[in-house]
C-alpha cells in the first residue's frame, strides 16, 4: 500500500466515525464494527464493505446512503458493498461503544444471549439504570427489531436489550 492510499483509507476511516447509528444515534458505525474493510483503487471508486448488523435491521439502508453521501461530501467518490459473510457479531462491538450503549440505557449484549435463549429460558439480564439483575422480559423485540425490551422489577424502569445475533 501506497502512503497515499493509508492516507485516504485513515480520512475514509475518519468521516465513516461520524456516522452514526440511525437507530442508537450515540454510537457510530465504526466503533459498532459494522465495516468490515475499505478498499481503496487508482482510478475507481472507493469500496465501503459494509456488515449489518442484523439483516432484519431497515436501517441497513439508511447507514448505505449515509456513507456514500458523507464521503461524496469530501469529494471521495464511493460505493457501499454489503457483507454477509463473515456475518457482523456482536463481539465486533468495541468496549467504548458498549459503555455509551449502557449510558443510553440499552443493556449491551450479555453472553451470547440471543434471541431463541430469551425465548426459550429464563434469562437474567442486568438493567442499565440501576443494575438490578431482578429483570423480565416483556417482549422479544423492543423498539427495534434489533433489541428485546425489558422491565426492572427493581426500578420499575423499561429498558432495551441489544440482542446477539440471531
Ligand atoms: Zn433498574
Amino acid at each position: 500500500m501506497s502512503v497515499n492510499t493509508i492516507e485516504i483509507k485513515n480520512k475514509v476511516y475518519k468521516i465513516l466515525s461520524e456516522i452514526p447509528d440511525p437507530e442508537i444515534p450515540v454510537v457510530n458505525i465504526v466503533e459498532m464494527g459494522m465495516i468490515a474493510d475499505v478498499l481503496i483503487n487508482e482510478n475507481e471508486p472507493i469500496v465501503v464493505q459494509m456488515m449489518p448488523t442484523y439483516t432484519a435491521c431497515p436501517a441497513t439502508w439508511q447507514i448505505q446512503s449515509d456513507i456514500e453521501k458523507e464521503l461524496n461530501k469530501n469529494n471521495l467518490l464511493a460505493k457501499v458493498e454489503i457483507v454477509y459473510s463473515p456475518a457482523w457479531t456482536t463481539d465486533r462491538i468495541s468496549k467504548e461503544a458498549l459503555k455509551k450503549l449502557e449510558k443510553y440505557g440499552i443493556a449491551p449484549p450479555q453472553n451470547g444471549v440471543t434471541i431463541h435463549a430469551l425465548m426459550n429460558a429464563d434469562y437474567k439480564i442486568t438493567c442499565p439504570h440501576c443494575g438490578s439483575m431482578n429483570t423480565e422480559l416483556i417482549s422479544t423485540f423492543g423498539s427495534t427489531p434489533c433489541k428485546a425490551l425489558f422491565r426492572c422489577q427493581h426500578c420499575k424502569e423499561p429498558f432495551d436489550y441489544f440482542k446477539c445475533h440471531l
